[in-house]
């Protein structure tokens, strides 16, 4: 089960100027890679803070679920190696990433690098979150991201708690709020067999991201088993272990759903 959260710092509560984010120099990481194509337009440098409050059922790094399995590293390391690819991935329409695990678990961490990654490399900025402490999203770390990748992993409450051990509604706030802002949004579902793809379920994350109004694109993720040689290392048993992959053909059907709400899903 989900462990308590560690408070959130005063200013981190959303609204709260947090100048005091840009000096914060470090964090614990899981680790950064480059990626194409799923974590933000173009090549992307992807910083993968420690720590996650939610147990998906087929999370697919149960290794960054914890803060104390996380390296320390100061931000400084980072940005310095996000500095070396800055100039190719900048070139070609990229940028830089902060994911998790959940960033908001560390959001002066996060708010930092998006802040660094914006101001001092001159990169597009992307966060990667389930928006379940969305509040922890100060105004001033928003205002330094570019694109936000949410997960809506489910429109049935109950299935997502069932699915994260998580409420439903934190992470509808925050998407209200990125609408209110007008930030620019990529929501993605996954979509798992026998659990997420209840038509009536599609039909709910599809119609309440259409009236947002600010999601330019869906991503339909096809549920994968690649997570579970971690779980078995890890010693957790992994509940998905004989659920198939969908179908491209479902893949297609859920997509269309969003497509029919005039939403840009791919
Ligand atoms: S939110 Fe992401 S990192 Fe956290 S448990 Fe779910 S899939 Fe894993």
């Amino acid at each position: 089960m989900p462990q308590p959260l560690p408070p959130a710092h005063p200013a981190d509560r959303a609204g709260t100027p947090a100048p005091s984010a840009r000096r914060v120099n470090g964090g614990l990481l899981h680790s950064w890679d480059l990626s194409t194509g799923v974590d933000g337009p173009g090549t992307r440098f992807v910083v993968f803070l420690s720590g996650c409050p939610l147990r998906c059922l087929y999370c697919h790094n149960p290794d960054t679920w914890h803060l104390r399995d996380g390296r320390p590293a100061p931000a400084d390391d980072v940005v310095r190696e996000a500095a070396k690819c800055a100039e190719f991935i900048g070139a070609c329409g990229g940028g830089a990433t902060v994911s998790g695990g959940e960033p908001l678990l560390q959001p002066y961490l996060a708010g930092g690098l998006l802040h660094r990654f914006k101001h001092e490399l001159g990169l597009h900025t992307a966060l990667d979150t389930s928006g379940f402490l969305g509040v922890r999203a100060t105004d001033a770390l928003l205002a330094d991201t570019d694109l936000v990748l949410l997960d809506i992993k489910s429109w049935d409450r109950e299935l997502y708690r069932h699915l994260t051990g998580r409420r439903l509604a934190p992470t509808l706030e925050f998407a209200r709020r990125l609408a209110e802002l007008g930030t620019d949004v990529w929501v993605r579902f996954v979509l798992v067999p026998g659990l997420t793809d209840a038509a009536e379920n599609i039909e709910g994350v599809a119609a309440f991201t259409a009236s947002l109004g600010n999601v330019t694109r869906v991503d339909v993720l096809p549920f994968h088993r690649l997570g579970a040689p971690k779980w078995r290392a890890l010693g957790l048993e992994y509940t998905p272990a004989d659920t198939p992959a969908p179908t491209p053909d479902q893949v297609e059907r859920a997509r269309s759903v969003f497509a029919a709400h005039g939403l840009h899903a791919v």
